[in-house]
């Protein structure tokens, strides 16, 4: 773990190639990869030094790598916070948040249609350690403010959500909880520093799965949190070092790499998604299309503002149907008539992925649960790759027109 320098001059896109460049004595070009998980100290009295935290310098593989700082100062650049720490997944990133800031008798407010690992997370693994927890609406401000008690430390939104793609006020969420004495965290998996920069909006802390679009061809897992340099240092990396949920070299490697053409894909794979949803919404099989740049979308002035006036690459649609038998069999039809985008629960890759969220991310949820989350047996997600729109469109088409 080592902390970013200020790149004040520097615009996001450059921040993405240059930031955190640390040659070795070769003078690579590209950023070397170190696989180690000890160092040689250069004498007894320096090692006693680095271990006692009185010097700077990596001790051993769990507490630093210099491939993973470089992953670290990259990602905090590019989401304009003074550190970062990395993970071995977005759930560890998470998880690593919670073991730092709570403790029995806390509590946390969060959003009901956050990521499903992350309510059993909170609700489930945390209750059992005595962590309490509220989950409200993801855009009625005035839940979230009426759900904060005395002893609320944190709220953690995500947004836009999966897969209705939901957005939330993050300036609004930000002022309750510092009027609470709380922090917030933010969930950026969706969007990405690319799209979005929720410190800019009172965020404390950012949340990524490096799974999704960090990496962005979905080859490796990581995860990350973002925030100041006091959080990081002094309340996230001492559990770190307890816990252990590090990242993999190779797999920050990969990510710091993937940071390199974030913004181009971001910003083409939002191009595309939002080419798909205008033409889901004229198809006569299609109930609603749910995307933020759509002005039909709930909250689309909103997610404009926050998101640099993009959709982001995820959307969803509801195929029109007589009843939830008949509406999860159609949308079974149009993810097995797809040839050309997978049929895969993953986001965030260049390949085009789809799937079934009732029986599949939401699958664990009871029915009543899956209600409240929006969630229908007609509902299709498709997080939207880098393929040819036309392509994307002829796949969709075979089985919408089927039907
Ligand atoms: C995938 C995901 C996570 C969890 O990340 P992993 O890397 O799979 O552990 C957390 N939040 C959101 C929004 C996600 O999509």
């Amino acid at each position: 773990m080592m902390m970013t320098e200020p790149h004040d001059d520097l615009h996001p896109d450059t921040l993405a190639v240059h930031a955190a460049m640390e040659r070795s004595q070769y003078g690579e070009n590209s950023e070397a990869l170190f696989l180690t998980s000890g160092y040689v100290q250069p004498d007894a009295a320096t090692a006693a030094r680095r271990f006692g935290g009185e010097e700077e310098g990596y001790t051993y593989g769990r507490l630093g790598n210099p491939t993973v700082s470089s992953m670290e100062m990259r990602l905090a650049a590019m989401e304009g916070t003074e550190a970062a720490i990395a993970t071995s997944t977005g759930m560890s990133a998470i998880l690593l948040m919670c073991m730092a800031l709570l403790k029995a008798g806390d509590h946390v407010v969060c959003s009901h249609s956050m990521f499903g690992s992350t309510i059993k997370l909170i609700a489930s693994e945390f209750g059992k350690f005595g962590v309490q927890s509220t989950f409200v609406s993801q855009t009625d401000v005035a839940q979230w403010k009426a759900a904060v008690r005395p002893n609320t430390r944190l709220l953690f939104a995500e947004t836009p959500t999966n897969p209705l793609t939901d957005v939330c006020d993050i300036r609004a969420l930000a002022d309750i909880a510092h009027e609470a004495g709380a922090l917030l965290a933010v969930d950026n998996c969706f969007c990405t520093p690319a799209l979005q920069r929720p410190v800019l909006f009172g965020a404390d802390l950012i949340v990524h799965s490096g799974t999704k679009y960090l990496d962005g061809q979905g080859r490796v897992m990581a995860g990350a949190l973002c925030g100041s340099r006091r959080l990081v240092s002094e309340v996230l990396l001492p559990v770190m070092r307890s816990a252990g949920m590090t990242l993999a070299p190779f797999n920050a490697w990969v990510v710091l790499k993937g940071l390199e053409t974030l913004g181009i894909r971001m910003e083409a794979q939002s191009a595309r998604a939002l080419a798909l949803a205008q033409w889901l919404q004229a198809q006569p099989q299609v109930a609603r299309v749910f995307y933020p740049a759509l002005a039909s979308h709930a909250q689309h002035e909103l997610a404009m503002a926050q998101q640099s006036g993009k959709g982001g690459a995820v959307l969803s649609f509801e195929l029109k149907a007589a009843d939830p038998d008949e509406a999860r069999k159609r949308a079974f039809h149009v993810l097995d008539n797809s040839r050309t985008i997978s049929l895969c629960t993953n986001l965030g890759d260049v390949k085009s992925l789809i799937s079934h969220p009732a029986s599949t991310s939401h699958g664990r949820l009871t029915e009543a649960q899956r209600q409240v989350a929006g969630v229908s047996q007609g509902m299709v997600r498709l997080a939207v790759g880098l393929e040819h729109v036309a392509d994307l469109q002829a796949d969709l088409a075979r089985g919408l027109g089927t039907l």
